[in-house]
């Protein structure tokens, strides 16, 4: 029997990729965060460009590297101008 090139794949192969993309063991941070950092302007610090950010500043919603978050944020502003989070260290709550 010949199957057409535009039939829709088998009902059981399609099951199987939805039963492994609810099996992964990624938390809901991770899976918002891993999602916000593929969108290009999240790939780098806001402040100096450096590539592949680890903190937040959530009042001002960007992403920052360790060390303008540790060294300029946190040191020099207070929380209610700059209030950082770490990405993979700290817990995030959603409404
Ligand atoms: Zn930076």
């Amino acid at each position: 029997m010949m199957y057409h090139a535009t039939e829709p794949c088998e009902p059981s192969q399609a099951t199987d990729a939805l039963e492994s993309d609810q099996k992964s063991t990624l938390t809901l941070q991770e899976k918002v965060f891993s999602k916000l950092l593929q969108e290009e302007t999240n790939m780098y610090c806001f402040d100096c460009g450096w590539p592949d950010p680890t903190h937040v500043s959530i009042n001002h919603g960007i992403f920052l590297c360790i060390n303008c978050a540790t060294g300029l944020h946190v040191e020099h502003y207070p929380i209610e101008v700059s209030y950082i989070k770490s990405i993979a260290d700290d817990s995030f709550n959603y409404l």
